[in-house]
């Protein structure tokens, strides 16, 4: 949960992730796993197998997580959905995840010929968090962001910038 001087934490959580001034999206992602000691895949799925209003969601399991976000986005939407998960994982939200945390068996099949079968322990989408940590998860993403080389996402860039949100 979040703590009166939450930004001073979002300033420590940053500091901690050690990252470079500019760093492209896999090496990114690649030294978030790193230091959490378990992989992370990326899986670009189609919208409907994500539970609405969500654009990610962070599939916790037993040996990785997977961050699976829309495939019917911009490149720069994608990275902006990536940071966003990372920014949960950094923050810990799985800790104090409300709700139900579980993925139905309808979404679960739909996913598996992208993710595979391993168990999934949480899937942790929007419903799952307080609004504060929705917040934070944003504002640590935002900082992830402007680190983020935009280099390979220039053609997309406008179409990000018209999505404006996440
Ligand atoms: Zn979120």
């Amino acid at each position: 949960m979040n703590q009166p001087g939450g930004k001073d934490r979002i300033g420590a959580v940053l500091a901690r992730m050690n990252l470079p001034s500019v760093v492209d999206r896999d090496s990114l992602v690649a030294s978030v796993a790193w230091r959490r000691g378990r992989p992370i895949r990326l899986a670009p799925v189609p919208h409907r197998l994500i539970p609405s209003n969500h654009y990610g969601m962070w599939l916790a399991r037993v040996s990785d997580d997977v961050i699976v976000y829309t495939d019917d986005t911009s490149d720069v939407h994608a990275t902006h959905i990536v940071c966003h998960e990372i920014a949960h994982m950094e923050l810990g939200h799985d800790h104090d995840a409300i709700g139900d945390t579980t993925l139905d068996a309808d979404r679960l099949r739909g996913l598996e010929p992208v993710v595979g079968s391993s168990a999934v322990l949480g899937a942790f989408g929007r419903s799952n968090y307080s609004s504060e940590q929705e917040y934070d998860a944003e504002l640590l993403a935002t900082h992830i962001m402007s680190r983020v080389s935009r280099r390979t996402a220039n053609v997309d860039e406008r179409t990000g910038r018209i999505l404006g949100s996440f």
